[in-house]
């Protein structure tokens, strides 16, 4: 059983697909922090995000791995565990940039198939239902408007002791979304067959409550 959950950063898909994948056990699949890994990667190295080549041959060269701690689902680049390096807004940034490089874009495909190919999943990205698990079973596109998604970022984050600004959480957002859509590798945009769901106006909480209910009544249809 596959599910691929896509939408805009900052959705809820980490939070729904984390609960769906321990109420049903499920293998959780977060390739945003593999993107992220190699965003991070590039920074600590001093590779201009630019260089296509650089950054290619550099995710190529990448061990990622996603691992059960501790502390709940990990990613461990080269062996190190980054997990709490990765969520930073120039990390965020970082990612975009390294996701639009076709080269990074097959590397991490690849190995999310594979993660995909012998287990039962949850996976959650931008091209998840187009590109990477085109035969899953159930797929959705889980969005909400720029002004809900950047508040719930906002309240997270500050809820992990970070100093946050909503303004600029808001701008990153918007901006991020704008490269992610408008790129020409795999843009963010719903699969024909997918099941998009607005959750504008709803906490994130409740946005939760609305996508497990809807997952469990198609998994038990
Ligand atoms: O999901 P998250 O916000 O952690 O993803 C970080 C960035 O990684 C996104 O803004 C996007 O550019 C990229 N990404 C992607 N394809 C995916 C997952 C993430 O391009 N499947």
């Amino acid at each position: 059983m596959q599910i691929a959950i896509d939408g805009p950063a900052g959705a809820g898909k980490s939070t729904i697909s984390k609960f769906i994948a321990q109420e049903m056990g499920y293998l959780y699949i977060d390739t945003g922090a593999m993107y992220r890994a190699i965003g991070y990667k590039a920074l600590k190295e001093n590779i201009d995000l630019d260089d296509n080549q650089k950054v290619d041959e550099m995710a190529k060269s990448s061990d990622i791995e996603l691992k059960i701690t501790d502390h709940g689902q990990s990613i461990f680049l080269d062996g190190a565990d980054v997990t709490s390096h990765i969520r930073t807004p120039e990390v965020s940034m970082a990612a975009s940039k390294v996701s639009a490089i076709g080269g990074v874009r097959r590397t991490l495909v690849d190995l999310q198939r594979k993660i995909a190919g012998i287990n039962n999943v949850i996976m959650d990205g931008r091209d998840i239902g187009t590109v990477v698990l085109p035969d899953a079973e159930i797929k959705i596109f889980l969005t909400a408007s720029a002004e809900d998604r950047a508040m719930r970022r906002y309240l997270e984050l500050k809820e992990k002791g970070m100093e946050v600004n909503y303004q600029a959480v808001l701008e990153d957002m918007e901006t991020r979304d704008y490269n992610d859509s408008h790129r020409a590798e795999s843009p963010l945009k719903a699969a024909d067959d997918a099941t998009v769901i607005d959750t504008s106006g709803q906490t994130l909480g409740e946005s939760v409550q609305t996508i497990v209910e809807f997952i469990k009544s198609r998994v038990e249809a």
